[in-house]
């Protein structure tokens, strides 16, 4: 009978492990698929007005569904954000919970429709890594973003692993950034500027690298040849920094 006790407590504790771990995971999933409220979040949510230092993924991943919190973040003067109405079809394209804007962190843009998840991303990302970096190495600020778009009912292209896959794109979750233009009317570009030695690649490099706490997925031209001239980011269900 003792005997029995003995062998049934590492089951119970293995059962507990297993179930704890299982409860972790959909924890984590629920964060990451953006399904846990921010009234239950122990995260809470992000403003634009200060550099988020932890926990800047699930802070942003509440927005996802939610407009009202959507509203209360984006706002002036970090973006001119006015809300969308939803539209989806059932080809697996159209967005949920997005804005258009024409100016985010200082700098002219013109985006209609991006998610508000990625628009705040995008929005943090200007104003507290793109904006300090180019006063600090040029000692002025951009103030137009070179913009390749953002909704595009498509797959995702340049790689044959995800052909028939629908790109982030197709969700209105993506944003192409082709360059930048300073205060002073010089542009540098991805295609131009990304390669080289020197200040202008240096600066690209940066702001990429800086990129990848804010966007799931940050694609630079090292990353394939389809992304030669531009930076992909978003906010989908991969996780890319190259
Ligand atoms: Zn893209």
């Amino acid at each position: 009978m003792q005997q029995k006790k003995t062998q049934q407590k590492p089951r119970r504790l293995f059962a507990k492990i297993v179930l704890s771990l299982i409860l972790l995971v959909a924890i984590a999933g629920g964060f990451w698929f953006g399904l846990i409220p921010q009234s239950v979040s122990p995260f809470g949510t992000v403003s634009l007005d200060t550099r988020p230092m932890l926990f800047t993924d699930p802070k942003l991943s509440v927005l996802r569904f939610d407009s009202a919190l959507c509203a209360a973040v984006l706002k002036e003067p970090h973006i001119d954000a006015s809300p969308i109405p939803d539209r989806v079809s059932d080809n697996n394209c159209g967005w949920v919970n997005a804005v258009r804007f024409t100016r985010v962190g200082g700098a002219q843009i013109g985006v209609n429709p991006l998610t508000c998840e990625t628009a705040a991303a995008l929005a943090l990302w200007v104003e507290h890594e793109v904006q300090p970096l180019a006063r600090e190495m040029y000692g002025q600020e951009v103030v137009r973003l070179g913009d390749m778009g953002t909704y595009d009912c498509r797959n995702i292209v340049g790689n044959p692993l995800w052909k028939g896959v629908r790109s982030q794109h197709a969700a209105a979750n993506a944003i192409d950034i082709s360059g930048f233009t300073f205060a002073d009317g010089r542009s540098i570009t991805l295609l131009r500027d990304w390669t080289g030695k020197g200040r202008d690649s240096d600066f690209l490099h940066e702001v990429h690298r800086r990129s990848c706490r804010y966007f799931r997925v940050a694609l630079s031209p090292d990353f394939n040849k389809a992304h030669a001239n531009h930076f992909h980011f978003d906010r989908g269900l991969m996780w890319t920094c190259r």
